[in-house]
């Protein structure tokens, strides 16, 4: 045993491990393993499988567990199914009892939690006892509170019905709260099937839930691998699917439930920036690298991965990094001085050596604390690589590891450039003295969470999730249980409709004559595209006859194709001066647009009379309406504004409504005028920029809106709007890279054909599944939903003090 005297000479920690005997007394008792949680109880595999369960820094086996086949899926979704309807009918005060009773219980067990968490995963006792449980139970208490507050403030909100719940192994047990308290809290039921790596945690919070008296079926848990996942996605009585994971598999999982009218939440990887500029206090940008990288062995979606440094410090910032790494101790994840613990599993371990090598080969400069590893378990050293090219591997690919590429830049637009130089765009923290300089850089980081002075903050209260492909929907705060509520006419909504056979158009070359009406001469009527605030003849150089009611010709439009929706694309992707504008300008844009509908209604009114087989006066009513609709939007345009988050004490958390840049929109045949407006008028009120596909059958009350766009200052670019067949045009759109959100109204096979094709850069698509919305009644298609729909929630982290 070491002498006072020599630690005294060394200053070096002696052991201080966490006593696990209660948690091995656990696992003794399950020593034959544990069944899935299925309707109250624990049920035994239906295949009677089990896989090990292996504590990565020993190697040894834990437990086993059971996997999941896709009758144990069906037998957990039929449980949820019948808990569903008792649940969500339950007061919310009665379900908030049940929420806070769980946050209790888990505070009880706050020890037993967070070593069992640690012996699973790797992680240090640290970091489970000091931060993940104390979320956990934080995630409880807080949707405990929403549950309370539910019906006033999400009136006229439904459950959404049955979650499917698929999450990873770096926070177990805080993904498993993620998920499942905003979905308790909402009324709805939840089949969870936590990473085959790390099941542990989910099975004791089982036992809670059996402790606390949950109503059977409300919670279901089984266990399982990829393929018990993929099961569950694939179950046709789950609503809902909400995934936490790879980019790869939130790929499959967004064409697997295409078209199935499920909603989907994902969360997915990242790459996410650490910018330090030369006036940070480096000092603390060296513990904020700490962080960023190291915490959770790196194995964290929204690690800060990628090191941009400005010139000019660099070098002593590396200086100061590659001391303070010398310091970090890397061993038994369950010694309380323990800064860095195992990587969950030698698959992980492997591809994190893999890609360092590739670092390495592609040129970059790697450096390593002299630091002692243990001589067993899945560890790996903190690694710093400098000298990275941006466009090289480790610059771009999530390593998911504990290792940080280093680049530099020179002034504020490179480092935005270069942060925004991922297909990723979860998260990202900006270091430096000087506020103006780091809410600038954060306004323009294009990433869910931004930290400023501070990384890797979480709170219950703030949405945590991302932009591009790093998924979408949020995660906390009240914008997070949006995604487990729907409004509540939907719920009672007609049920699909059969979809209507496609307009069939047919092509005549533009300036073709059309049969004129009642003996008159024909004249060129045909109504070309508008892109970039210009008519533009259709690429195809064709146009397409429009009908009136009887099946007259009554004119011609232009027959889009991909080039013209890739011209539109490129002219609203130009028009990035809109989303920076004042919001009071663009309401008075707005009011203008209204002032010209309203001057021109009786023309409006005529076209949709000759054109639908609508009254005239339902024709006048389709106009007012139009033009109250575009008078709503101007009001909202400098309303729908954020909010500070109650997240920790000496932080303002601003939730900012920040528009997506480039939606597409396409419109439904019905209602051609006010399903034009109800659409396009939220989304440029936010700030987007759009391009439209008007109803095929009736394009031309879009196409006559050309001149009151034009009358009313809309910039050039802001609205764009292309004619042609509906589904082949929101095809190109779901596919192409610069559209950042989707909108669909149409039939139930296109929305599956947009859900699909959007899988590529996994865009943000809304889509009615072949259902109708009722356009003249206001509670359906106006208001905050669509504004909600037309803007994703950034959230800045801003501490403040000395
Ligand atoms: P990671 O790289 O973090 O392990 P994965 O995306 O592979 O991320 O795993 C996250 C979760 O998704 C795990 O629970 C895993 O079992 C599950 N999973 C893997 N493949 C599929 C799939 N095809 N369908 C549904 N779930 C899956």
């Amino acid at each position: 045993m070491a002498l006072v005297k020599d630690i005294l000479d060394t200053m070096d920690y002696g052991p201080s491990p966490e006593a696990n005997d209660h948690v091995r007394d656990w696992l003794a008792r399950h020593a034959d393993g544990f069944g899935h949680f299925i309707d109250g109880g624990f049920v035994p595999p239906a295949e009677g499988a089990f896989f090990d369960v292996t504590d990565p820094a020993r190697e040894t086996l834990l437990a086993r567990a059971a996997q999941g086949s896709a009758t144990d899926i069906d037998k957990a979704v039929k449980a949820a199914r019948r808990a569903l309807k008792p649940w969500s009918a339950l007061p919310g005060h009665v379900r908030a009892r049940h929420l806070y009773a769980l946050a209790r219980h888990i505070q009880k067990r706050e020890r037993f939690l967070a070593v069992l968490e640690s012996m699973d995963n790797g992680k240090p006792i640290r970091e489970t006892r000091d931060i993940d449980v104390l979320l956990v139970a934080r995630h409880f208490y807080h949707h405990a509170g929403w549950a309370e507050l539910l019906e006033s403030e999400f009136p006229n909100h439904a459950a959404v019905g049955v979650c499917g719940q698929i999450i990873p192994w770096n926070f177990p047990l805080l993904m498993l709260a993620w998920k499942i308290a905003p979905a308790l809290c909402a009324g709805n039921t939840v089949v969870l099937k936590p990473a085959e790596f790390t099941p542990l945690s989910a099975l004791a919070f089982a036992e809670i839930c059996i402790e606390v008296g949950l109503p059977h079926g409300v919670v279901n848990i089984v266990t399982g691998d990829g393929a018990t996942g993929a099961a569950l996605v694939a179950h046709p009585d789950v609503d809902k699917i909400a995934f936490t994971g790879s980019t790869e598999v939130g790929r499959e999982i967004r064409k697997a439930t295409a078209g199935t009218g499920k909603k989907l939440s994902l969360e997915l990887g990242g790459k996410s920036p650490f910018i330090v500029f030369e006036d940070a206090d480096l000092d603390a940008a060296v513990e904020g690298v700490v962080d960023a990288i190291w915490f959770n062995q790196g194995e964290v979606c929204c690690a800060g991965s990628r090191l941009l440094v400005q010139e000019g410090v660099a070098d002593r910032l590396y200086r100061k990094l590659r001391v303070r790494m010398e310091t970090l101790r890397v061993g038994d994840p369950l010694d309380k001085s323990t800064d860095m613990g195992a990587v969950v599993a030698p698959v992980q371990l492997e591809r994190i050596r893999a890609l360092v090598a590739k670092g390495k080969d592609e040129g970059a400069s790697l450096w390593q604390p002299s630091t002692a590893m243990p001589g067993m378990g899945c560890y790996y050293p903190p690694s710093l690589f400098t000298g990275v090219e941006p466009a090289s591997t480790i610059a771009e690919v999530e390593i998911f590891g504990p290792v940080i590429a280093g680049m530099t830049f020179r002034t504020p637009e490179e480092a935005v450039a270069l942060a925004n130089n991922t297909r990723y765009g979860l998260a990202g923290s900006v270091w430096s003295e000087n506020i103006d300089l780091a809410l600038d850089v954060a306004a323009r980081l294009k990433a869910g969470v931004v930290w400023i002075n501070s990384t890797n903050l979480f709170d219950a209260a703030s949405g945590f999730g991302g932009y591009r492909e790093s998924g979408f929907g949020r995660e906390g705060g009240r914008e997070g249980l949006y995604e487990y509520l729907v409004p509540g006419w939907e719920k009672s909504a007609r049920a699909p409709r059969k979809d209507a056979e496609p307009a069939k158009l047919s092509p005549l070359p533009v300036g073709g004559i059309v049969g004129g009406r009642a003996g008159l001469p024909s004249i060129d009527r045909t109504a070309k595209l508008y892109v970039g605030g210009q008519q533009a003849r259709p690429d195809s150089g064709h146009s397409y006859t429009v009908l009136d009611r009887a099946s007259r010709p009554i004119g011609q439009a232009g027959l889009g194709n991909r080039k013209d929706i890739r011209n539109a694309v490129e002219a609203a992707a130009r028009a990035t001066a809109w989303s920076g504008v004042t919001a009071h300008n663009r309401a008075q844009v707005l009011y203008y647009v209204a002032e010209n509908l309203a001057a021109r209604s009786r023309e409006f009114e005529a076209r949709l009379a000759s054109m639908t087989d609508t009254s005239a006066k339902a024709a006048a009513g389709e106009v007012a309406l139009a033009i109250r609709r575009t008078f709503l939007y101007a009001a909202w345009a400098d309303k729908f504004d954020g909010a500070v988050h109650a997240t920790r004490s000496r932080h303002v958390t601003l939730a900012m409504n920040e528009p997506w840049g480039v939606i597409g929109i396409v419109c439904p045949d019905e209602a051609p005028l006010l399903a034009f407006v109800s659409l396009v008028m939220p989304a440029i009120a936010m700030g987007n920029r759009v391009v439209v596909v008007p109803s095929a059958r009736h394009p031309l009350a879009a196409t006559d809106f050309y001149q009151i766009l034009d009358t009313s200052d809309v910039p050039a670019g802001v609205v764009n709007i292309v004619t042609g067949e509906s589904d082949p045009l929101a095809t190109v759109l779901a596919e192409h890279d610069d559209v950042a959100a989707l909108w669909y109204v149409g039939s139930q096979a296109g929305s599956a054909t947009v859900e699909r094709a959007s899988a590529g850069n996994l865009k943000a698509t809304w889509v009615n599944h072949g259902r109708t919305r009722r356009w003249s009644v206001d509670a359906e298609a106006q208001g905050r939903e669509f504004l909600r729909r037309a803007t994703q929630v950034k959230n800045i982290w801003v501490p403040y003090g000395e």
